[in-house]
């Protein structure tokens, strides 16, 4: 976050003399509370100010780095997932490219009769089915797909960073969310690295 020179200012104010009410910071840039009143508003919203009442501001002493971090370590796979997009064990192959296309992503997860979570099917796992097949429609995807248990999965209440680590650890494009039953585990959503990147962006641009 960009902070602007008034907004520096203060926060250099409290550091040297906080606690301080927003009355005495006021006075101290000559202008008035009610000209005050967003700037306190912003750095207290963001973490830099802390306001007790009848006692003031004052600074609490992150930096701007251990605020960012504060505020991914909130971010939950549940806040930024997408919709899944599945296919039946018994699809073909050309059914799941058909799949692909329609749902526009990379990865479809396969599900079993009853729909829970058996495979994972990519574009390259898709490609490589290809060459050479003249007939997609015959080749069921569950030949060719990555089975359970070898998924990678996360669950909603997953940190989002804890899962970003698992597609670069793991070099793959998507994550199935799950929610874990006793018979198995139903797939809730997707976690791919376009959702990594729309939290990246949300957190520095504060959309
Ligand atoms: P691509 O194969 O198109 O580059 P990925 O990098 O996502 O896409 O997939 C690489 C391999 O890992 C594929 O064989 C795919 O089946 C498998 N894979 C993809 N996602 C997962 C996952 N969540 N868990 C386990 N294996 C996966």
């Amino acid at each position: 976050m960009e902070l602007t020179e008034r907004q520096q200012k203060i926060i250099e104010i409290v550091k040297e003399k906080g606690p301080i009410t927003g009355e005495k910071i006021a006075e101290q840039l000559n202008l008035s509370r009610a000209t005050l009143r967003p700037d306190l508003a912003i750095l207290t919203m963001a973490g830099f100010l802390d306001a007790r009442p009848r006692v003031g501001y004052f600074y609490t002493g992150k930096t701007g780095m251990e605020l960012l971090a504060e505020k991914i370590k909130r971010y939950k796979v549940k806040d930024f997932q997408s919709v899944p997009v599945v296919v039946k064990e018994s699809a073909s192959v050309y059914e799941a490219i058909t799949t692909m296309f329609l749902g526009d992503v990379g990865t479809l997860f396969v599900v079993d009769e009853n729909n829970f979570l058996s495979g994972v099917v990519s574009r390259k796992d898709l490609l490589r089915a290809s060459i050479g097949n003249q007939d997609l429609n015959r080749v069921p995807i569950h030949i060719i797909m990555t089975r359970m248990p070898n998924i990678t999965v996360c669950k909603p209440d997953d940190l989002l960073i804890d899962s970003a680590k698992l597609l670069i650890d793991k070099q793959i494009d998507g994550i199935p969310v799950v929610k874990e039953t006793k018979d198995g585990l139903q797939v809730v959503g997707r976690i791919t690295k376009t959702n990594i990147t729309k939290a990246f962006v949300e957190l520095l641009l504060d959309e």
